[in-house]
């Protein structure tokens, strides 16, 4: 089997497919073989493991995936893709294509039936412009991660590790970090994908919680409290958290709490760590449990 991923090997079966790459499915093949191996090498793959690939494009990644793992299942959206696919892919017993959406896929079912409920590594070059319904799809669901090893673009992964104080921390950090432990494995410039994006990338290891770092009584509360944080961020927590639809606290309830914990009235969101924000959302449910 021919390994795609140098330029010559990629721009060859684009050409020999007269493949028309697709903008709107955020569509950058990635052509280095250093930062494929470091990809791999940070989702820590093995013959023990299940692998859930996102977009496998033209297989780049799934060839080296079906190699290092026991089983992959490589879901990709676009039509055209698909025969490109089963060509690349023809000598990789183990891996199963699934054509379809990733944010319509019952992610648990397929882990459940490919896997037996055992955690899942899921690793992908993601389209972009889905970055974040993609992840907190995965976390939400309730599917057993092990780890979600991914490259995103650059500002992101920036993002995903940002602690209080910083430019990058808001409710993207705290999302992420509620969920997982974020790790910078590699940065990526543009010329190691065809086409060349016009960002900068990164890979950024996820791994899961065993168990959450913060327990709180209503995490739907905790998550409407950082939203209302950090939408209007030049704002303070007081204010934040008072002029937000989706919350409805008095302005003494709101300033009686932040008081309670110890924080100035003053205190903007971005300053609260995730304990903070835990602790917060605690005090607030129980004043409140049915809001
Ligand atoms: N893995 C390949 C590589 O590294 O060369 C391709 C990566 S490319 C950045 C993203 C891939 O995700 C494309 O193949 C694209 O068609 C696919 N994709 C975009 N939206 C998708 C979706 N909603 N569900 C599944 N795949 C999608």
């Amino acid at each position: 089997m021919e390994r795609l991923v140098d330029p010559q090997a990629t721009i060859a079966v684009i050409r020999k497919n007269e493949f028309a790459f697709q903008k709107r499915f955020g569509q950058n093949f990635l052509v280095d073989s250093h930062v494929l191996d470091k990809i791999i090498r940070a989702a820590g793959v093995t013959k023990d493991d299940f692998v859930l690939e996102i977009g496998p494009g033209i297989g780049t990644m799934t060839q080296a995936l079906s190699e290092a793992a026991r089983q992959v299942a490589a879901v990709e959206i676009d039509d055209h893709l698909i025969p490109i696919l089963k060509e690349t892919l023809s000598g990789c017993a183990n891996v199963e294509i699934i054509h379809g959406d990733i944010l319509q896929l019952d992610v648990k079912a397929l882990a459940e039936s490919r896997n037996g409920g055992k955690p899942v590594k899921v690793v992908a070059n993601l389209p972009y412009y889905i970055t974040t319904p993609i992840i907190m799809g995965l976390f939400e669901s309730g599917v057993p991660l092990d780890n979600i090893t991914i490259m995103v673009q650059k500002e992101v992964a920036d993002r995903m590790k940002a602690g209080p104080g910083t430019k990058d921390y808001g409710a993207l950090s705290l999302a992420v970090q509620y969920y997982a432990e974020p790790y910078l494995a590699a940065n990526v410039p543009p010329n190691c994908f065809i086409p060349r994006p016009n960002v900068g990338s990164a890979v950024i290891r996820l791994t899961a919680h065993r168990e959450k770092p913060v327990q709180v009584e209503d995490e739907a509360l905790l998550f409407r409290l950082i939203r209302a944080s950090f939408n209007q961020r030049r704002k303070t927590l007081a204010n934040g958290l008072n002029n937000s639809p989706e919350l409805s606290f008095s302005k003494e309830e709101i300033q009686e709490t932040i008081a309670e914990l110890g924080l100035p009235a003053s205190v903007r969101g971005e300053a609260l760590t995730l304990e903070q924000f835990a602790a917060l959302s605690n005090y607030l449910s129980r004043r409140r449990p049915t809001d």
